[in-house]
């Protein structure tokens, strides 16, 4: 679904955020990206979302040469299959959970009574039916991830691509998060959580480690380690 060949990203000043990273992942996968601030996780999270395109190597989702695809061509592939949630919700204030969730939906063309009948079943769905006229301040931090997760998934992308997702949670709240995204894996979507949380990432089928801008470890590819370190001697 996903190859990431070769693939570097260095910004204006000469950080290299990425360094020649090689990653596979198939439909339907559960992937946990794991390492230290400053590691390239969010960076490689942004280029997996088409958000942002590498200085060099290739990247392909779906058989799509990502390089290839003109502005508008991306801003589609994204909008149709791929879903993004923030530790920080980047909900709207002011705005009902429900109107956040539809709102999401503008780009699908379909009419407003259909986007809020839409977000309605999805909010029912992460269990907050109870909660569809609640603005971002009235809900609890886990109710916001649960509304941002709504709202990523309400066009049911292939893809759901989650950075820290739990890290402004408590435990209890960012357990309920976890279950969700497990819930969402289970009916299909293939989802990506970058985390901090050792326990939360070693209960993941699947977990990429990352250190200066390399993958250094990946459960699914153990000769990847090796075959690098064979590259760079
Ligand atoms: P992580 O998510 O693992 O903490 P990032 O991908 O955010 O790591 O950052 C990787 C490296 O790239 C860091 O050294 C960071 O300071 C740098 N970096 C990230 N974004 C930018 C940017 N827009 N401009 C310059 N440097 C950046
Ligand atoms: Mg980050």
């Amino acid at each position: 679904m996903i190859t990431l060949t070769d693939v570097t990203r260095t910004y204006p000043g000469g950080v290299t955020a990425l360094d020649g990273v090689h990653l596979r992942m198939s439909r339907g996968e559960l992937l946990g990206i794991v390492g230290p601030s400053g590691s390239g996780k969010s960076t490689m999270l942004h280029i997996l979302g088409t958000l942002d395109k590498p200085t060099s190597g290739t990247v392909r989702i779906g058989g799509h040469d990502v390089g290839a695809l003109s502005d508008a061509e991306l801003s589609a592939l994204r909008a149709r299959r791929i879903g993004f949630v923030f530790q920080q919700f980047h909900l709207a204030s002011g705005t009902s959970a429900l109107d956040n969730v539809a709102d999401g939906l503008l780009y699908t063309g379909r009419a407003r009574a259909e986007r809020r009948r839409r977000a309605e079943a999805v909010l029912h769905r992460v269990g907050l039916g109870h909660r569809l006229d609640h603005e971002p301040h009235e809900l609890s931090g886990g109710e916001r991830q649960r509304v941002a997760i709504a709202r990523a998934v309400a066009g049911e992308p292939s893809l759901l691509l989650a950075d820290e997702p739990t890290g402004a949670l408590d435990t209890a709240a960012g357990a309920g998060v976890l279950r969700l995204l497990r819930d969402l894996h289970a009916t299909g979507t293939t989802v990506v959580i970058i985390t901090h949380d050792r326990e939360l990432a070693a209960g993941l089928p699947r977990q990429v480690r990352m250190r200066d801008g390399r993958i250094v470890e990946d459960s699914a590819n153990p000769a990847y380690v090796t075959d690098r370190a064979e590259e760079h001697r």
